[in-house]
């Protein structure tokens, strides 16, 4: 009889078996329409076979195979296999992760194409009234692009304000046309524009990766912001390019700009995908095409596009390795840098992994020698790294955060006609509503946290769950009418700026002010340009973007990262202040960075202040061997939720009474998770440690093994984090 195995989106780690009508053909990889239960659900073939478990009279027949080719390769299925092992996660959640939406829901595999629009070969700049001078300019660049004409990545490259609404004005003038490109045609190949020619670090370091084209090795290009990875990124893809295959660039969430998209256009002629949130499904579903069908040569994507099909692999590229947007929180948990790794040993061929501020994963791996170093020492042309000092908070607290210090020095700045960046990890106006009169605060009735005070909107907001609500006129507590915001938000310290400097445009980038579609475009437009002499943001600001102008960065406040509990709290406030340190000095003039702290003697910012990102590193690898912790011991969380108190934690013990763990596996909890209620739900969880994976993986199946087996489970919401990256 001949059977198919099928993943199905269930959640169940299983694959369930078919049987194939008479004269009905699939082959691996092809997604199938079956009946499951009294539903009907759309899977992908993972195997053929012609026995199975299931007895043969109640074996379901498909219902339907809706590829004629096979949408994932047999190197593309092991790897979801293997990911689905790893991550002991539903192969059939695996399997749908790695499709676009329109395929999961059974869209033809060939996609619709994407719109295109060519200038009228009878249109004239003076078929546009000069006034528009818009439209007039978007005219001009159809008119350039000529037959090829420019799609919406094209257009949005172009970082044209306003050309959706000039497009549509254009096309009620009749002087452009809308067509549709299907998915598989490459788009506009322009002649590549040459680089600037390599400094020694940066030959060096893509002289080896290229000559290991044919090798699986990794390599992390460690390199500080604006050393030039990315041109080193660019000449190995060329390398790549040339060979005929096609490479593969993850990018964090923030980092994935029309700039940079637009950067390899120029430099590699076209015949690029980007795959990032911001798409349709319709679009999403092109690119992903493109990539398969060969007709895009490299595909710049978010997390989930190291998913992506791509024939001719040749090389994967992840940058800013330590991103955290890189792991997936929720679903299927994965590591796009540890999935990206993998592929490409899979596939033969090299990961570039860069970072200014490696993981200490990665530079693990580095002094193992399971991974070979390449080094851009210094910044690439003219720019100069910048000058880091500390300031007593303590001695100089200064007014709303800004001490004397850092006041002055922004002055000095100003005045010589630069720009200013400040960073604040919090936004809103202040983190604190505080009674004066008996101390009471503010809190979220549905999370173990404060309300965070937005006087602009007079709101209180829960940062973590979303309630919002008005402030009282008095204290809820003693009838005190003394309310007082606590602390300093980026909103207040805009209110500051605004003081202290008159007449200088400020400009506040974070969540709140840059939640309209196309606001934060604008506001780092206004920042580029100069436009905005002090900018004022959020981690929005520190990664990425570049500022020419800004030669002086303020860090307001360093001592959030140094005291938190959290595993990688330190590492990470390590990596920001190196990152928002980046910002400064990228052009020609030298830059300095101030960072504001109560604990300037703390080691790790003496460290980081005296000797660099390295020094804080290996200070931190130290700990992290002392305690077992990753990367030297490794670990899985198992979360759990529940509406009572009590019934989360009560369940974990219930699955962990009587086990018995594989040596050298410690149970840690059930505990109240760091906050132990979020959203009004009660959150516990169990750690689980090892100094080796494979009894740290045994440890896992006996868990889940007890789980799946449990009616209980069903009433509780609980994942498992292979690898967290944090333990929250
Ligand atoms: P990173 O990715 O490390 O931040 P980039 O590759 O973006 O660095 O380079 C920073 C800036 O320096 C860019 O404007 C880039 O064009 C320029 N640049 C890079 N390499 C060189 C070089 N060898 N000579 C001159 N300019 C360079
Ligand atoms: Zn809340």
């Amino acid at each position: 009889m001949a059977l198919v195995r099928v993943a199905l989106p269930v959640p169940l780690r299983r694959l369930f078996d078919y049987r194939l009508p008479p004269g009905v053909e699939a082959r691996p990889g092809m997604r199938v329409r079956v009946p499951f239960g009294r539903r009907e659900h759309i899977g992908v073939v993972m195997a053929l076979t012609d026995e199975s478990e299931v007895a043969p009279a109640r074996l379901k027949a498909v219902h339907e195979v809706l590829d004629e080719a096979p949408l994932l390769d047999a190197a593309m299925r092991a790897l979801l296999e293997w990911a689905a092992g790893y991550y002991h996660h539903p192969i059939g959640e695996v399997v749908a992760s790695a499709l676009p939406v329109r395929l999961r829901q059974g869209a033809p595999a060939r996609g619709e194409g994407v719109p295109l629009w060519r200038a009228e070969p009878e249109a004239t700049p003076e078929s546009v009234p000069a006034r528009a001078s818009r439209q007039r300019g978007l005219l001009q660049r159809l008119q350039q692009a000529g037959e090829a004409g420019l799609d919406a990545l094209a257009l949005e490259a172009l970082e044209a304000p306003g050309w959706r609404e000039a497009l549509k004005k254009l096309e009620a003038r009749g002087l452009v046309r809308r067509e549709q490109r299907p998915c598989w045609q490459q788009g506009e190949v322009a002649a590549p524009r040459p680089g600037p020619p390599l400094n020694e670090a940066q030959q060096a370091a893509v002289a080896t990766v290229t000559s290991a084209l044919d090798s699986a090795q990794v390599f992390l290009l460690q390199g500080v912001t604006g050393s030039g990875k990315t041109e080193v990124y660019l000449r190995i893809i060329e390398q790549v390019l040339a060979r005929g295959a096609q490479a593969l660039v993850l990018v964090p969430e923030i980092g994935l700009t029309p700039q940079l998209v637009r950067r390899f256009r120029e430099r590699l002629g076209g015949g690029i995908a980007v795959l990032h949130s911001g798409l349709n499904d319709r679009e999403r579903h092109c690119a992903w095409q493109q990539a398969a069908s060969g007709a895009a040569r490299v595909v710049i994507g978010t997390r989930s596009a190291v998913f992506t099909p791509l024939p001719r692999l040749g090389l994967v590229v992840v940058d800013e390795e330590h991103d955290a947007s890189l792991k997936q929180q929720e679903g299927f948990r994965y590591h796009a840098r540890d999935l990206a790794v993998m592929r490409a040993w899979r596939a033969g061929v090299p990961a570039l992994l860069g970072s200014a501020t490696p993981t200490l994963e990665a530079l693990q791996r580095v002094r193992e020698g399971a991974w070979r170093r390449l080094s851009l020492p210094a910044r690439a042309g003219a720019a100069v790294a910048p000058r880091m000092g500390l300031v007593d908070l303590r001695a100089d607290a200064g007014e709303e955060g800004l001490s004397q210090v850092l006041l002055g020095a922004m002055q000095r700045h100003l005045e010589a006609g630069n720009q200013v960046l400040l960073f604040l990890n919090r936004r809103g106006w202040a983190p604190v509503l505080l009674c004066q009169g008996c101390g009471h605060i503010a809190l979220c009735h549905r999370c173990d946290a404060r309300l965070t005070w937005h006087a602009r909107q007079r709101l209180l907001r829960c940062h973590h769950c979303g309630h919002e609500e008005r402030p009282p006129e008095r204290c809820p507590a003693c009838g005190a009418p003394d309310l007082v915001g606590l602390g300093q938000g980026t909103q207040r310290v805009e209110e500051a700026l605004a003081r202290h400097f008159p007449g200088l445009a400020v400009e506040r980038i974070d969540r709140d002010s840059t939640a309209r579609r196309g606001a934060l475009e604008a506001a780092l437009e206004r920042a580029r340009s100069g436009e905005a002499r002090i900018l004022i943001g959020t981690q929005m600001l520190a990664k990425g973007h570049d500022f020419p102008g800004v030669t002086l960065v303020g860090m307001l406040d360093a001592d959030q990262g140094l005291f938190s509990a959290d595993l990688r709290a330190a590492e990470r406030m390590a990596q920001l202040i190196v990152q928002v340190a980046g910002r400064a000095g990228r052009g020609e003039r030298p830059g300095e960075v101030l960072i504001q702290t109560r604990q300037p003697e703390h080691p790790l910012l003496q460290a980081l202040v005296r000797e660099g990102y390295e020094a804080v590193a290996e200070r931190l690898l130290d700990e992290r061997r002392a305690a077992g912790l990753p990367p030297f011991g490794h670990l899985a969380l198992l979360r759990c939720e529940s509406s009572d108190e009590t019934a989360g934690a009560e369940w974990l013990q219930g699955l962990v009474e009587g086990l018995a763990p594989p040596p050298g596996v410690q149970l840690w909890g059930p505990v109240p998770a760091p906050m132990a209620r979020r959203a009004g739900r009660w959150r516990h969880h169990l750690l689980l440690q090892a100094g080796t994976r494979p009894p740290l993986h045994g440890a896992i199946e006996q868990l889940l093994a007890r789980i799946e087996s449990d009616p209980g489970a069903r009433r509780l919401r609980w994942s498992l984090d292979v690898d967290p990256v944090d333990l929250y």
